[in-house]
């Protein structure tokens, strides 16, 4: 099978490789589509990875064989990628909140082999069915779906609240098309990229601003009550310029969702957030039920996924360059990658 091998920064490689055989609990899935997620591209880019293993869990494909002790699951079926099994006993399991397990590893680049490959291994505890009607493309949106539903959650929106979400990238265009679709009016964007501006204009922002164009103001400034000040922002690009201004536009009470994951450390202004009562709050991974609702989500029909997937999809041997262009902002909607197929069959 083709699998993009990781070799340091920057640097993959396409090889082949013998097809894995599923052990006891695991199931080969041949892959149809992968989508590129941000932490592909840290993992990718900007060297999280470790040389010599293969990205991508943002798959959706159908099941070929599998080992023994993988109910419910038969060839044929067609799942997704889901969570990775949690202890389920410790304090913050029970409370429902899988996505604190404390037994869980603490990276993200700490996983076995991915699915930018013809086929992937998977735990049988860790794939989802897709639902009837849903093609195994849009299904490829569960995961980072399920990602940008948690930051919802973690915001505690009540209605009428005012949003901002910085970052148009994949998880930013989710969570803003989730908060448009469930009706949440007062939505503003912020965002370097014009192509990215753009696309979030499109899903349906109530403003869409670039980084530049926020108020600015003295960096002590406890009891800022401005007309702008938002409620939550979600801050889904990772970026430390993006997260300080972020905590800057929030009012009395904001609460500041980190979503996206960054290389940077941010400085805040201890004051702002104390006297104003500001939450910062990390948010990783999925809801107990995430990729539930993402499938529901997915199949209801309700989410322009025409317009969060970008039209071409990319072979193995476009993944690197597709991932700078990503990384850099040159494309708005999410990167699917069809392993199994080569440049001409994409390109016709
Ligand atoms: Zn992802
Ligand atoms: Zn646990």
């Amino acid at each position: 099978m083709p699998v993009a091998v990781y070799r340091g920064p920057g640097h993959l490689e396409v090889e082949e490789r013998p097809v894995p055989r599923p052990g006891p609990g695991q199931v080969l899935v041949e892959v149809d589509h992968c989508g590129v997620c941000g932490s592909d591209l840290h993992l990718i880019i900007e060297g999280w990875g470790k040389p010599g293993t293969v990205a991508g869990h943002e798959f959706a494909g159908t099941v070929r064989s599998l080992g023994p002790g993988t109910a419910p699951w038969a060839p044929g079926d067609l799942v997704v990628g889901g969570p990775s099994p949690r202890c389920g006993k410790c304090r913050r399991c029970r409370q429902g909140k899988p996505s604190q397990c404390e037994q869980r590893s603490g990276s993200v680049a700490d996983h076995s082999d991915g699915a930018f490959a013809g086929f992937v291994l998977c735990d049988a505890r860790a794939l989802r069915a897709v639902p009837p009607g849903l093609t195994l493309r849009v299904a490829a949106l569960a995961e980072p779906l399920a990602v940008a539903l948690h930051g919802i959650t973690r915001a505690r929106l009540e209605p009428g609240e005012k949003v901002m979400v910085f970052g148009a990238g994949p998880i930013g265009a989710l969570a803003l098309a989730v908060l448009v679709a469930t009706g949440h009016h007062a939505v503003t964007v912020v965002e370097p990229s014009t192509t990215r501006r753009e696309l979030a204009r499109r899903l349906g922002a109530t403003e869409v601003l670039a980084p530049d164009a926020l108020e600015r103001f003295e960096r002590w400034e406890p009891e800022r009550l401005s007309a702008t000040a938002v409620d939550v922002v979600i801050e889904c690009s990772g970026k430390k310029a993006a997260t300080e201004a972020a905590l800057h536009q929030l009012g009395r009470g904001g609460r500041l969702v980190l979503v996206g994951a960054g290389m940077e450390e941010p400085t805040f202004d201890i004051n702002r957030v104390l006297l104003n009562e500001l939450e910062i709050c990390g948010s990783f991974v999925y809801d107990a039920d995430g990729f539930e609702r993402a499938l529901a989500l997915l199949a209801s029909g309700v989410l322009p996924s025409d317009m969060l997937l970008e039209a071409q999809d990319v072979t193995l041997d476009a993944l690197g360059t597709a991932a700078r262009d990503l990384a850099e902002g040159r494309i708005a909607g999410k990167v699917l990658v069809v392993p199994c197929r080569s440049s001409e069959e994409v390109v016709s």
